[in-house]
């Protein structure tokens, strides 16, 4: 192995300092892995956000983006943050946490290395090269464009992915078409809808389940909570008709639209059978922009000027074609076995089997509705531990099982969804699983007689990360109450309602002699 820059070995090198990079980087100081170096290749934190298109607007509220003990500052608990506060927020999460100091900009690693005595060899574009007894991987897994095989036939038409899209400046006056209309995809599609002179968004199945970010003012992602999300995912295909009615009740084009979209879910558990796509701007661009919805594109004629769709749509005279088809799962940089793999055989989506507790991926979950983001510093607690040897990995052959059980159990929520993104979780599953491994899984039946204010908010209050610092390694108890108790609760809205119909629905189902 080749002689490293620096005559020293670290005890950990994370690689990133996107949101996943700096909290793992938190993280592992707060458990007093001090001695780390955080490598990213650009000249800024907060990864995705730092660069992405100018009219970025998160779609999880800025409740249940923030980390768990970093407060947001009141009266912000129903705001979503635009990506420049986004990153102003990690930066002074960093800066608070003393993580800035570990973070080598510019740093692009090329090539990773294992020794046989297992150190970890890391080569930046520059020709350092860093050494580490323990690695973590937080490079995001929106790096390596995913496109359909029919891209390859288009010639004579321009062609690009969301990634790379900024404003729709250069779209005015053509015609566009969108392929996918995931989050991004909608976003899109509704700016370019704005100003281009046609624009058609290709959809192969459904766009996800379409939510609106706030209704009346509150941040609707408040509904994720443990009052409907506790119910077996069986109740999401009664919890559908049900939204659906609700939105067609509205007699709002914008929500026609909606359910609309929402119809070509096809999935046995409905809502909760998919993934959230959290923002109504593809039913705006639909209901007010002229921008219309087609099926899978099925045939390419004059190089792509011309594509016909498998519902018979014929659409001429293209100038654009906008992917926002997704991400591959690859780390191009590590060594060949290591490159591909695959997010549902890392045991929680972390781990691989084989390698043990060196290596550690952060940020390759991505759940249905919820946010990524409590997700990414569950991960970095659990890591934490598990570095620091406080927690040990199951054996090898228990980590594949348990993945391979996992792989079922979404397979059978998420069906076609759970095979397609490999990274796709029950954000309600994955968080309550992965505390209770590490042991901080909110003391709810306590706080029910303890602190009953606080139960109804582990209850009816968004399960967002606070509430896993109430007990366990890690815990910050007075910080987690202040905290907890400045939180939005829900309303007593039709969600609730419908959680608490769901619960006599199952406790009666559980007495039933007819079971
Ligand atoms: C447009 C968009 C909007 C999103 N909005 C939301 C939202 O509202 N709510 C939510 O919960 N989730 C959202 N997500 C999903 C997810 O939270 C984000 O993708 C998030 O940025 C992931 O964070 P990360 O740190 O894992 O990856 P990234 O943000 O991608 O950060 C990875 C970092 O690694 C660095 N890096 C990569 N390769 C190397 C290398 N070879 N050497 C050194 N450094 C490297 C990159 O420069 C980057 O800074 C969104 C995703 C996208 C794409």
């Amino acid at each position: 192995m080749e002689k490293s820059s620096e005559n020293k070995t670290y005890q950990c090198i994370v690689i990133g300092a996107g949101p996943a990079g700096i909290v793992a980087t938190k993280e592992l100081i707060e458990i007093g892995i001090k001695d780390v170096l955080c490598l990213e290749q650009s000249e800024k934190l907060g990864g995705v956000f730092a660069d992405s298109y100018d009219n970025l607007i998160l779609t999880s509220s800025v409740t249940f983006s923030m980390f768990s003990d970093f407060w947001v500052g009141n009266g912000k608990e129903h705001h979503f943050w635009t990506k420049d506060e986004a990153v102003t927020y990690w930066t002074e999460y960093a800066r608070h946490f003393d993580v800035t100091k570990h973070v080598r900009f510019r740093s692009k690693v090329i090539e990773v290395k294992q020794s046989d005595e297992g150190t970890w060899h890391v080569e930046i574009e520059s020709g350092e090269k860093y050494r580490a007894h323990k690695l973590i991987l937080a490079i995001g897994n929106n790096r390596i464009p995913r496109y359909p095989e029919w891209k390859k036939k288009l010639k004579e038409v321009g062609t690009s992915h969301s990634s790379e899209y900024r404003n729709a400046s250069k779209y005015k006056d053509k015609k566009v078409l969108v392929v996918g209309g995931g989050e991004s995809g909608s976003d899109v599609a509704y700016e370019i809808s704005k100003v281009a002179k046609k624009c058609w968004v290709s959809l192969r199945e459904s766009t996800g389940w379409v939510v609106p970010r706030a209704r009346g003012g509150h941040a609707a992602d408040v509904s994720t909570h443990r009052g409907i999300w506790d119910l077996p995912r069986a109740f999401g295909a009664q919890l559908s008709p049900f939204v659906l009615k609700l939105e067609r009740a509205r007699k709002d084009p914008i929500f026609d639209a909606l359910a609309e979209l929402n119809d070509r879910v096809l999935a046995r558990n409905g809502i909760w059978g998919t993934y959230g796509t959290k923002t109504l701007a593809l039913p705006k661009a639909i209901a007010h922009h002229g921008c219309a919805v087609v099926e899978d594109i099925t045939e390419i004629l004059d190089g792509g000027r011309t594509l016909k769709t498998s519902d018979g749509h014929l659409l001429e005279e293209l100038d654009e074609i906008v992917f926002s088809t997704g991400y591959n799962n690859q780390v191009l940089f590590m060594p060949d076995s290591l490159r591909n793999c695959d997010p549902r055989r890392l045991y929680k989506h972390m781990f691989h089997p084989e390698i043990g507790d060196s290596l550690a991926w952060i940020g390759w979950a991505r759940p249905g509705f919820g946010s990524q983001f409590p997700i990414m510093e569950m991960q970095s607690r659990y890591c934490a531990l598990v570095f620091k040897g406080e927690i040990s990995l199951p054996e090898s052959e228990v980590m594949i099982q348990e993945s391979i059980t996992d792989e079922a159990s979404y397979t059978k929520q998420f069906e076609g969804n759970a095979t397609r993104i490999r990274s796709l979780v029950d954000y309600h599953h994955y968080m309550n699983n992965l505390s209770k491994t590490i042991g901080c899984y909110p003391p709810i039946k306590k706080y029910f007689f303890l602190h009953p204010r606080l139960w109804l908010h582990l209850m009816y209050g968004p399960t967002q990360a606070t509430q896993f610092r109430l007990q366990g390694p890690g815990k910050k108890v007075a910080l987690a109450h202040d905290i907890i108790y400045k939180l939005p609760l829900s309303t007593f809205n039709h969600i609730v309602k419908a959680g608490l119909k769901g619960r006599l629905q199952y406790a009666l189902k559980a007495l039933s002699p007819f079971k």
